[in-house]
């Protein structure tokens, strides 16, 4: 039986960690106040002082859910001036709160389960205890260069823990980037067919149209709806069905040719072209290659696999400054693909909403 971590910490591992971070953050800081009202400007706490600024830093960047590259920098920046002043200090209670230092980045690491953080959080530790018995005076040995030793193994301990903070602050960047490039291609796209799902369709569509007003350009789209697709899935199987789905897909996207035009699948068989700054005539053209090329390709249906499968297309193409908004785009385009249905499939029927009465439209057969 598995423990949940959450079960055994109240807080959870993110909060853990922030609380943490804030304990090591605000202890430094008061360290800093202290000196500052205690000793004066003479002796200004400047190691704790980036130290504090990397906690800040930490703060901001743990908000962000770990995302910005830069504030994570400045983080280890910061950390690593603090610990690099903060090894030429003459050691004492200050000296030893600033080793506490590389724990911030390293702990922010800790966010995401990762081993990696995990065994630098443990070399952390081993080299910190390292340090501290280092600096016992029993270990020291009493010479005169005693002192210089001790700093001069601080120094190199500190330097060692800069690398690994760095390391391990690198390794979780480039590690959530990818994560996010990949999480946010996996949530646009349609996982059957590969081309974009119906949420970044939308979104697609709803940022062209607001570049076709901004613009006063043309925008077209399409939708496009296999005929009689029950029929071949019922004829074929599901799975067949599937794989003719993946076909239809492609030969739509090797008739988009501009690397500016969104090919998505809208639902079941359905599937939606966007055409930014195309005008009736140029969507027309492109709705009837992509009729002629699914026929042409012959993808046999039915029980006897005669007839081939055919799209019906309904096209909507408008001056950006005519558009309501997207749902008026989709409702159009969806009410021509209807009327090519009633009029026998195998058709693109297009509409245009007019200079003059912007609802009104024109109604092309192809
Ligand atoms: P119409 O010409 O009027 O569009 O007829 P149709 O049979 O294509 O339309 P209908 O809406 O009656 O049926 C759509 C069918 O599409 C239902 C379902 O069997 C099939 N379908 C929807 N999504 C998928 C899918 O992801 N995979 C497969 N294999 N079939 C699907
Ligand atoms: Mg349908
Ligand atoms: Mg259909």
């Amino acid at each position: 039986m598995s423990i949940e971590f959450e079960s055994l910490v109240p807080l959870g591992r993110r909060g853990l960690i922030q609380a943490t971070n804030l304990v090591v953050t605000v202890l430094i800081a008061v360290l800093a106040i202290t000196k500052l009202v205690v000793m004066g400007l003479e002796h200004p706490p400047i190691p704790a002082l980036f130290v504090v600024v990397a906690g800040l830093a930490n703060a901001v960047y743990l908000r962000r859910g770990g995302s910005m590259d830069v504030v994570a920098w400045i983080l280890v920046g910061f950390s690593l001036m603090g610990i690099a002043a903060g090894s030429f200090n003459t050691g004492g209670f200050a000296g030893s709160i600033l080793l506490l230092a590389p724990l911030i980045p390293v702990l922010t690491m800790l966010l995401i389960d990762s081993r990696a953080a995990w065994i630098a959080l443990v070399l952390v530790c081993l080299i910190l205890a390292g340090l501290f018995a280092l600096g016992l005076n029993g270990f020291v040995p009493e010479n005169p260069n005693g002192p210089d030793r001790v700093r001069l193994g601080r120094y190199i301990v500190l330097t060692c823990l800069c690398v690994i903070s760095t390391w391990v602050v690198w390794s979780f960047s480039a590690m959530t980037r990818s994560l996010l490039i990949k999480l946010d291609k996996q949530s646009n796209t349609d996982y059957l067919t590969g081309v974009l799902n119906r949420r970044a369709i939308e979104s697609a569509l709803s940022q062209e149209v607001g570049r076709a007003r901004r613009t006063d350009t043309y925008l077209s789209f399409i939708m496009a709806d296999v005929d009689f697709f029950k029929l071949y899935n019922d004829s074929n199987g599901h799975q067949a069905g599937d794989r003719c789905l993946i076909d239809i897909a492609k030969l739509i996207c090797s008739c988009c040719e501009r690397s500016t035009d969104f090919v998505g699948r809208f639902g079941g068989e359905e599937f939606v072209i966007i055409l930014p700054d195309t005008d009736s005539e140029g969507a027309q053209r492109v709705a009837g290659n992509i009729r002629t090329t699914i026929v042409q390709r012959s993808i046999p249906y039915g029980p006897n696999n005669s007839d081939p499968v055919t799209l019906t297309l309904g096209v909507v193409s408008a001056r950006g400054p005519l558009i309501e908004d997207i749902d008026q785009v989709i409702r159009q385009a969806d009410s021509a693909l209807y009327r090519g249905k009633n009029s026998g499939r195998n058709c693109a029927v297009a509409v245009v909403i007019n200079d003059d009465e912007p609802n009104d439209l024109d109604h092309l057969e192809s």
